[in-house]
């Protein structure tokens, strides 16, 4: 049913994915070797029976061969339980110790005891003349605390023999750059690969997902369906979490569809990947779907739909989850109530954020953290108590940050605070001396006021300081491709009709009354520039290109990084009357539901 929708997306889904835990992303975990066979050694987990078996191979004699081969089992079961002192005992008691016992030693070294000392036990076995195998790489790699010494080890399995075709070591090294941030040398190695399997696709693709190069991400994911590798959980948490980002809503309906058809088991780290794409793509009805077929609940599948209900503008929905949670027995914690909190927030139920707020340490013996009073303030503020948000900022008991501040300026925005705008942005000039959005609310506050003087300070101030402001971009998804657009920007293939419909949006505006805020714009220019600066914001260039290549009457959804400026709000909400089209906004914070010359925000956001 799947196949008639999955476009681009489709591929050989050849291998019925087992469900599996993803700890398997570890690449030594994938080729642990079966080298118990001592069947008695393996059962053992007590001490006491450990020290027996001790006992009983030094009593036995053997050849000194034999004796270090029942050592190094004895070796590895003391590690299993812990007792690193006392294998390191057995170890040292070895006349020959193989490179397994040396690799058994590194391991439980580099992941439990000292790094430094993982890697002096890798010098002392080649010392010894002894062979690295293909265990020994990745590692000594894990004992690696920078990416110098990741580098050493890299140059090493570039000299030995036959690992730089060895897919554990590679993999290894793509994981190991991929943790230390170093994009580069991990693609470097990966496109080398001889052969690669799931694990190392994976890695490079979560590699993308931490730089934030979504794109890329998705691009690779591509190839890896088209070379016909099987796909792990990992990778499809990966791959949603980077449709979340982009609002690629068809590519995440994908993965949702892929998973129902191979019948994968939604553990806590799917299902909420799962709900929280559609949360940002803008679908919370399907995200709910999602949430209300899990067969169990855990703490983050209810953080993440109560959230998304929250981010939506849907506080009463939020709420009810919320009772439902703590009925169910599950206990909410900090993550739950930002999420109560910013529900209270967006839907503007001031008494009962306050009460809720109070009932974090009362009830659930939860102590509110910096980000709890960030959405105190924010709620406080918004609704126009600002004096009340002042006085939390000074008394709460640890020291507030930029983002209080922040909430509290743009409060002032909305209720017009020049004053209050002033003290808050004195503050934030030392937090946060770069985020150019503290100085364009600044200078919007004033300029609402027409303190055009005040106005052209900020702006001197941000030259100054070479505060560069960050590009408006926004996209909207049509079909299979995400389409990106800067204010302004020309570049699309489709610029022209884009404009041309623009041109008709502003004439269809302009019959209904509408005047460009040009207070908004930042800008050293005459009215008619602003104007025109205003009209080619790039929602607007994203709801423009939605109006044509969309079917009359179906949603546009459109995804902002900044806030959405206020001309861009009260042009969207009249857009969405005139061609009688729902328009969802993503901005920076929250979504905005357009219909009928009303945002679900209620003008405050
Ligand atoms: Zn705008
Ligand atoms: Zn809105």
């Amino acid at each position: 049913m799947h196949s008639a929708t999955t476009g681009n997306y489709r591929t050989k889904i050849h291998n019925p994915i087992p469900t599996r835990s993803l700890e398997n992303s570890d690449p030594v975990s994938h080729h642990r070797p079966q080298f118990l066979h001592l069947p008695l050694l393996k059962r053992c987990t007590h001490l006491i029976h450990l020290k027996q078996i001790h006992a009983q191979i030094i009593k036995t004699t053997g050849s000194s061969h034999q004796t270090d081969n029942l050592l190094a089992k004895l070796v590895f079961s003391l590690l299993g339980s812990s007792q690193m002192d006392y294998a390191r005992r057995v170890f040292e008691e070895m006349s020959e110790p193989s490179t397994f016992v040396f690799n058994t030693m590194a391991r439980a070294n580099a992941l439990h005891g000292s790094r430094k000392h993982a890697i002096e036990l890798y010098i002392q076995m080649r010392s010894r003349g002894l062979e690295p195998d293909n265990f020994t790489f990745p590692i000594l790699l894990k004992a690696c605390e920078n990416v110098n010494q990741g580098k050493g080890v890299h140059s090493l399995i570039l000299k030995g023999e036959g690992f730089a075709s060895d897919i554990y070591s590679q993999t290894a090294l793509v994981h190991f750059y991929s943790s230390h941030g170093d994009l580069e040398c991990a693609r470097l190695v990966f496109d080398k690969m001889a052969e690669r399997n799931v694990v190392s696709w994976t890695a490079m693709i979560t590699c993308y997902m931490k730089q934030k190069k979504y794109n890329e991400g998705l691009a690779l994911f591509h190839q890896m369906q088209i070379a016909g590798v099987e796909i792990n959980e990992l990778t499809l948490v990966n791959v949603l979490s980077a449709c979340a980002h982009l609002g690629a809503f068809e590519m995440g309906k994908w993965v949702h569809g892929y998973i129902d058809q191979n019948q994968i088991f939604l553990n806590s780290t799917l299902a909420t990947a799962l709900i929280d794409m559609y949360v940002k793509c803008g679908y919370i009805n399907e995200a709910s779907q999602v949430f209300e077929k899990l067969p169990e609940r855990s703490v983050c599948s209810w953080n993440s739909i109560i959230g998304g209900f929250a981010m939506h503008g849907d506080g009463d929905e939020a709420l009810e989850r919320f009772k439902d949670m703590v009925a169910s027995g599950t206990r909410p914690d900090h993550i739950t109530f930002i999420g109560v909190l910013s529900a209270c927030n967006h839907s503007r139920l001031v008494d009962k954020g306050r009460e809720y707020f109070n009932s974090m340490k009362r009830v659930y013996e939860l102590e509110p953290n910096i980000k709890h009073y960030g959405c105190l303030v924010d709620l406080l503020g918004k609704s126009g108590q600002l004096d009340e948000a002042y006085k939390v900022i000074k008394e709460m008991p640890m020291e507030p940050n930029g983002v209080l501040w922040g909430a509290l300026l743009n409060a002032c925005r909305a209720n017009a605070n020049v004053e209050l705008a002033e003290i808050a942005m004195e503050q934030l000039v030392e937090l946060e001396p770069f985020n150019d959005g503290n100085y364009v609310l600044m200078s919007n506050i004033y300029a609402a006021q027409l303190q055009w003087n005040n106005v052209a300070k900020v702006r001197r101030f941000m030259k100054e300081r070479l505060i560069l402001k960050t590009p408006g971009g926004s996209s909207i998804e049509i079909g299979n491709t995400v389409h990106q657009f800067m204010a302004g920007d020309c570049r699309h293939p489709n610029s022209k009709e884009i404009y041309s419909m623009l041109d008709d949006v502003s004439e269809r505006l302009k019959t209904v009354g509408f005047v460009p805020r040009t207070s908004q714009a930042l800008l050293d220019a005459n009215e008619e520039e602003k104007r025109r600066a205003l009209c080619h914001h790039s929602e607007k260039l994203a709801i423009a290109f939605g109006l044509i290549r969309t079917v009359p009457g179906t949603p546009i959804r459109v995804l902002k990084n900044l806030r959405a400026c206020s001309d861009c709000h009260l042009a969207t909400k009249l857009i969405s009357k005139i061609y009688g089209r729902e328009i969802i906004v993503r901005d920076r914070n929250r979504f905005h539901h357009f219909k009928d010359g009303a945002c679900s925000c209620n003008d405050c956001w």
